[in-house]
């Protein structure tokens, strides 16, 4: 993945180093030596990431940070402090001032690429939810506005893999406020906690005594359940064979020991944001899927999707285009209805007539909202006998009990007329069918409504 970095530094050989470093890894790279020019380029460039060093005359780091997260346009921006080594007041100072993450100079490779190339990604899934959230808003639907930091860490979860008790009371203490830790020692070399999937985050250190650290991980990512679940590694100062195989494995983050209290906290904070960020998209898309499919008021499929799917159906090559048998529904008298007992009874009435049929129909049957209140049925595989058995089942499910619904005492009694077409040479298309059962329908209404005609 690459990525637009800006780097800040007041000292040109700093500036031209990690410039270099990062063109090395095709990184497209924009440069400022003082908070007033980084701002600037911030507002003209927008760059994915900024790379920010802490001390400069004048304006400082902090305080750039500080006016790039309280500027709308930019505060979604992720900021790497780059500070003087073993600086933990600096650390703390950056988190405060909204830093996302820290390196420490001399900066190396291994963790500047590892950070850049994690907080890119963050990036790019956080354009791609601003981006979604504003669509919703065009089209009426806000799913929430609680954009990029604001997602909540309320019960998160972390699976600790670790043998060490001494490390495990001591990230205990630093998890206290933030996240519930479960631990496993994987002693029998696997991870032996159940419902793995309901973790936020799996910390796994790399130097088990019995087990594999780096295999758990493959575990963990080969599974279908915990493939999204962020993993952060522990590893040993130095020890980047491992660090890496562990990243190539798929380990989001890492840290190093001996384990620093605040890193460790902005490190899980960020893993498990990101995850829920991730989520959260997922289940958005979801949400609009289903809505771009399926009516509101009775949660069955819409007029379009039953389009497409009826046409899928009769396009079909061989014989069984002419088993498809469908059912026009028309519920009587239906404007009374809302004319006694106000609209919003009638849209409850109809929510309960959908509930009706779709308990009554098989699961390769399809019932969809074709009108107001008219409803299709769509049966593969069936006769004109069976579906006509179907047709009085139904009617008789809509007649005989009457609805009971919040805005009338008494229930009401509705009834529904019933047309039904099957596919053959008259009725080869999807509209053919339609019209065929459309007719039917308009003869079981001539006929005094409240039964099925074909
Ligand atoms: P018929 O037996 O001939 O079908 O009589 P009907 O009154 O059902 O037929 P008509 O087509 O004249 O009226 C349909 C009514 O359905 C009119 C409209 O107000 C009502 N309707 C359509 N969509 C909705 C809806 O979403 N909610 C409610 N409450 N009513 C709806
Ligand atoms: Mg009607
Ligand atoms: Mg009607």
């Amino acid at each position: 993945m690459t990525a637009r970095v800006l780097v800040v530094d007041d000292v040109i050989q700093n500036v031209k180093l990690l410039e270099a470093k990062l063109a090395s890894e095709y990184f497209d790279v924009l440069t400022a030596m003082n908070g007033e020019d980084a701002l600037e380029i911030i507002d003209k460039e927008h760059p994915d990431i900024v790379l920010l060093d802490v001390m400069m005359p004048g304006m400082d780091g902090f305080e750039v940070c500080r006016r790039i997260r309280s500027n709308v346009k930019s505060a979604h921006i992720p900021v790497i402090m780059v500070t003087a080594l073993d600086q933990l007041k600096d650390r703390v100072a950056g988190l405060e001032a909204g830093a996302d993450d820290f390196l420490t100079k001399p900066v190396l490779d291994l963790p500047l690429f590892a950070r850049v190339r994690s907080l890119a990604r963050l990036k790019v899934l956080m354009d791609e939810l601003r981006m979604r959230e504003t669509t919703s808003q065009d089209f009426g639907l806000s799913i929430g506005s609680d954009l990029n930091r604001n997602i909540s860490l309320t019960g998160a979860k972390i699976l600790l893999v670790e043998d060490y008790s001494r490390v495990v009371e001591r990230i205990n203490r630093y998890m206290e406020d933030l996240a519930t830790v479960d631990v496993d020692k994987a002693e029998s070399g696997e991870i032996s906690t159940p419902n793995l999937e309901n973790y936020d985050l799996f910390i796994i250190s790399l130097g088990l005594g019995e087990t594999d650290g780096l295999r758990l991980c493959s575990q963990l990512r080969s599974s279908e359940l915990t493939r999204r679940i962020p993993i952060l590694v522990l590893v040993d100062e130095g020890d980047s064979d491992q660090l890496i195989r562990a990243m190539d494995l798929g380990a989001t983050d890492y840290i190093t020991r001996p384990i620093d209290k605040n890193e460790l906290q902005a490190r899980v904070k960020s893993q498990i944001r990101q995850n829920r960020y991730a989520n959260r998209l997922r289940e958005n898309m979801q949400k609009s899927v289903e809505m771009a499919m399926t009516d509101a008021v009775t949660g069955l499929y819409n007029r379009h999707f039953l389009s497409t799917h009826l046409d899928n159906l009769m396009s079909r090559e061989n014989d069984s285009r002419k088993k498809v048998s469908l059912l026009m529904m028309d519920l009587d008298k239906f404007k009374l209805v809302n004319d006694t007992y106000g609209h919003a009874a009638g849209d409850e009435v109809l929510h309960e007539f959908a509930r009706r049929i779709s308990n009554d129909i098989r699961n390769i049957d399809l019932a969809a909202r074709y009108g107001g209140e008219e409803f299709v049925i769509v049966m593969p595989e069936t006769n004109l006998e069976y579906a006509h058995f179907v047709a009085e089942r139904l009617r008789r499910s809509i007649g005989d009990m009457p609805f009971e619904i919040s805005c009338s005492e008494k229930p009401i009694t509705v009834t529904v007329s019933i047309g039904i077409a099957i596919a053959g040479d008259d009725n080869s298309t999807s509209n053919k069918l339609l019209a065929a059962a459309d007719s039917a329908l308009y003869q079981a209404k001539e006929r005094g409504r409240n039964q099925v005609c074909s």
